[in-house]
């Protein structure tokens, strides 16, 4: 790729976002449009319902525009183009004003990837779909008994002729209630040890026997859910990867999850909590004290770190490396940065931060204050991802088992 073409393919973006979305141009500007911050805030099911509508619609402009699956393999609908294209993309998008996409977040960066590398043709043959928006895809990894040890899972899945029987209960399902398929582990072999007897499927969730229940989280929204197998059938067509080799599918993904912050779109929302802090600092007049100055900068200087190491990734997935285990700092440093940018945020808003008053921009950082607990644990603690850097990747001993 040259700079030439990189500079032809971002024109054409740009011509696709000025035609088809308005520019943020109230970016900066306290009191104008939504404050919401925290992607789990509560809304009404109405609201959710207009979220959904308005993310499918752009899916599917984006995708028949050529921008929807910049990175994706030409003979399954992908552009074919290289990550800097679509870091470029995502750069130009976050200028646009576009609906909220985070329903996709899980979909499009664990369940269409491993769907993808795992899937027989007829399962391959959603990833289009999936990449298009016309179907959502949620991950069946944690159950109530096991968590960040995803491996000890026991939902037990049970040969049957060409179908396997699926029984057992996952839970903090995102956005199960709004899924069409799952990316499912499940417990083939008992007897082995338990690394070896796991395998994955690609799962129906309009099969009898699925039976979703939306939760409540900690912000009163609703984003995730307890999800029941009972009797579940599924053909073995849509089993992913080997009989009792499901591990290889479920640390590919967890790689992808956790890889999923060094992507340009900021999906932790690092970028737009850093930018409402800057606004809250003037709002509130504090602009002078240099305790804050001091912070925002502490602040904006982990936010750049973390966009320097994601163009690092982006070299390693150009030289044809997969996520790997370095990829855990991102989940890590994301999370950790927006948690204090909310504390900040909530403090500089003293009794209005905490309580709501109505006034536009100060309750939404309690939101995100008790957000940001939540993104701490969904897809790996922060106490697992240290112990994954400290022994996969410093080398450092491993702890006593
Ligand atoms: C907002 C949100 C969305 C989520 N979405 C999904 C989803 O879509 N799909 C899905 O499958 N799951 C999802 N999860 C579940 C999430 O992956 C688990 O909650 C997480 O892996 C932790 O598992 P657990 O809750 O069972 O806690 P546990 O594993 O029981 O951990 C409890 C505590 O022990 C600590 N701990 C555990 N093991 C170790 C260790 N070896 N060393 C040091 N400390 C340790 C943990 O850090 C934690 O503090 C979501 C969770 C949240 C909060």
């Amino acid at each position: 790729m040259d700079a030439a073409d990189l500079d032809a393919f971002l024109a054409k973006a740009a011509e696709f976002l000025e035609s088809n979305a308005s520019r943020r141009e109230v970016r900066g500007e306290w009191g104008v449009g939504s404050d919401v911050l925290a992607a789990y805030a509560k809304v009404s099911e109405e609201v959710e319902a207009q979220r959904i509508a308005d993310a499918r619609q752009w899916k599917a402009l984006e995708f028949d525009q050529g921008f929807g699956w910049i990175t994706g393999p030409p003979e399954l609908g992908g552009r074919g183009l290289a990550p800097e294209h679509e870091r470029g993309y995502l750069e130009l998008r976050a200028d646009y004003d576009i609906p909220t996409l985070s329903v996709y977040t899980i979909s499009l960066g664990m369940v269409a990837p491993a769907f993808e590398q795992y899937g027989s043709e007829e399962v391959r043959n959603l990833v289009p779909k999936l990449w298009r928006g016309d179907l959502i895809g949620c991950q069946l990894f944690s159950e109530p008994t096991n968590g960040s040890d995803v491996a000890g899972l026991i939902t037990r899945a049970r040969r049957d002729g060409d179908e396997w029987v699926i029984d057992g209960q996952k839970v903090w399902t995102s956005v199960a209630q709004h899924s069409q398929w799952g990316l499912l582990l499940t417990r083939s072999n008992p007897d082995a040890p338990k690394h070896s007897g796991i395998t994955a499927f690609a799962l129906d969730m309009s099969a009898p026997g699925v039976e979703v229940r939306p939760l409540v989280m900690i912000t009163g929204g609703t984003e995730f859910n307890e999800v029941f197998l009972n009797q579940v059938r599924v053909p073995d067509n849509y089993r992913l990867g080997e009989v009792d080799q499901g591990w290889k599918v479920a640390i590919s993904t967890l790689m992808n999850e956790r890889a999923l912050g060094a992507g340009g779109a900021d999906l932790f929302g690092v970028n737009q909590a850093l930018l409402r802090l800057r606004m809250t600092i003037q709002q509130v007049g504090a602009s002078g004290n240099p305790l804050v100055r001091n912070e925002y900068a502490r602040l904006y200087s982990m936010a750049e770190t973390i966009r320097y190491q994601a163009q690092a990734a982006d070299e390693r997935r150009r030289a044809g490396m997969p996520p790997g285990p370095a990829e855990s700092v991102f989940k890590l440093a994301n999370t950790n940065t927006l948690t204090q940018i909310a504390s900040l945020g909530l403090q500089l808003c003293g009794g209005a931060g905490v309580a709501d008053t109505g006034e536009w921009g100060k309750y939404a950082w309690a939101e995100l204050v008790l957000m940001g607990a939540g993104m701490r644990i969904a897809g790996g603690t922060d106490e697992v991802m240290r112990n994954i850097l400290a022994e996969r990747v410093l080398g450092l001993p491993k702890e006593p088992s």
